[in-house]
Formats: structure tokens, sequence, C-alpha cells
């Protein structure tokens, strides 16, 4: 493949060179690689001759990611680059190479911007988090990812022992629904049947776990204006209210408290 040289990375009197896997050759410092970098090959080895040293990644990978390696020009407004402005794939391409070359900036801000986006990609961002260790991200990203299909589960969970891991975390999730729903119809059928609290209450808890099944562990405000069939019943007609909503929200707070958060689950 013929070689293009790169409009910024140019600078004559580099002392390196890198090819990206498209063909643009991108001249670099090594003084600025041993500072802000640990994990490209020993550079004792990459000299043994001038030839570029060739790189997986594509010229726009490197691009951005060489911007974390090298002083910011004044044209950048001495800025290191904005990954917010990268579409999604080349984003998540630069974090995987940041991370494969410890490039250490560009690492931290990719960290930073996906615990700030995790709502829009949180599959690719559970991989990414699970397979670099980032455990409170992973934790984020696990709870957005409890309504994802299985489809997309298998697809995007490739990194080893992941989509094993997320399986047994759901698991605690579903298990938690399932039994809340359980027990509101033991509370009903225990002389609840006529209360429109706690049939209330099973409406809307359904409601929110199907929209935000990481809400499982959470209940929904009780409607105090509506009837407790029980209490209307009481002879002195006292309307206080069902107390089986505290009930039910003080076993859900054992029940979350049990839970394991993604980081802790083990295969
Ligand atoms: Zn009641």
């Amino acid at each position: 493949m013929s070689s293009t040289e790169s409009h910024t990375f140019n600078d004559p009197t580099a002392d390196i060179t890198f090819a990206s896997c498209d063909g643009v050759l991108f001249k670099m410092h090594k003084k600025h690689l041993e500072i802000t970098t640990g994990g490209f090959p020993s550079f004792d080895k990459l000299v043994v001759d001038s030839d570029p040293v060739p790189l997986p990644e594509s010229a726009a990978v490197l691009d951005v990611l060489f911007r974390f390696i090298r002083p910011p020009l004044d044209s950048e407004r001495n800025c290191q680059p904005d990954l917010s402005d990268l579409d999604h794939l080349l984003f998540f391409s630069v974090a995987e190479a940041a991370e494969k070359y410890m490039v250490y900036g560009a690492m931290n801000t990719s960290m930073i911007h996906m615990l700030h986006t995790t709502e829009s990609n949180p599959l690719e961002i559970l991989n990414h988090a699970a397979k670099h260790g980032y455990s409170k991200l992973s934790n984020k990203a696990a709870a957005l990812s409890l309504s994802q299909t299985d489809l997309l589960l298998a697809q995007k969970l490739t990194h080893p022992g992941v989509l094993n891991r997320f399986l047994i975390y759901r698991a605690q999730w579903t298990s938690v629904k399932a039994s809340a729903l359980q027990q509101i119809s033991v509370f009903i059928a225990s002389g609840h049947q006529n209360c429109a609290q706690i049939q209330d209450l099973r409406a809307r808890y359904l409601e929110q776990t199907n929209a935000r099944p990481q809400s499982g562990a959470e209940i929904p405000n009780p409607d105090d204006s509506l009837t407790c069939g029980r209490n209307r019943n009481r002879v002195n007609g006292n309307q206080t209210g069902c107390q089986l909503p505290l009930t039910f929200l003080n076993m859900l707070k054992a029940q979350a408290q049990a839970l394991k958060a993604f980081s802790e689950v083990t295969n």
C-alpha cells in the first residue's frame, strides 16, 4: 500500500514513525510516548531500522489517539481532543486503542465520557468496562442493560466471561421482581381482596419494572387517596391507609441489600 503523510503529525524532527493500517504515516517523538503512554512496544526494538512501525489501527483512530500523546497545539486551543464529537464507532475504537497502548489521558477521558453517556450505549460500555476493569462504570452500564434483548446481549457482550456474568447478575433482578409480585398476591389474599391501594401498587410496580428493570428494588409511592377495603370494615372507620405498601417496601429494601453489583458477580 502506498503511504501518505499525516497533515498533523509530520514534524521533521520526530524520531519515530508509525503507519496506520490504511497507509498514513504519523511522525512522533519518543520522549512524548515515554511520558504519556505505557503500552507501546519497547522503543529499542522499534528502531532497529527507520522503517515505519505498522499498527493495526486506522488513521482516523490514530489521529485522535496521538493528540493525547504529543502536547496540544495552539491551533487546538491547547486542548486534548473532545471525544464527545466523535461518532460512536470511532469513539469505541479510540477507547480500545487507548487501553491497548495505555495512553493515559485518552483512557481517562474515554472512561469519563462513557460514564456520562452510559444510557445511550449501555452494552458496548458494559463490555468495555468489564474487559478493562472499570467497576463503577460496569455497574452503571449493567443496571442500564437489564431490558436489552438476548440477541443484543449475545452480539455486544463479546469479551470472554462478560455475558455469563451479566446473565447471573440479571437473574437476581428477575427473581426480585418475581418474588415481589408473588408477595403482593399473598398480601391481597390475606384480607385485602378489596384493597384499592395494593391493587394500584401492583399495577404501578409492574409498569415501573417493565420500563426500568433496574428499579425492581424500589416501590412507587403509594397512593394514599385510594381506600383499603380492610380499613373500611373497621368499626371506628379510621381511614389511615393500608399498611401493606410500607411492609412491601421494607421487604424489597432487604432484598436489594442482598443484590450483588455487576462487578461483584463471579462466574
Ligand atoms: Zn390494604
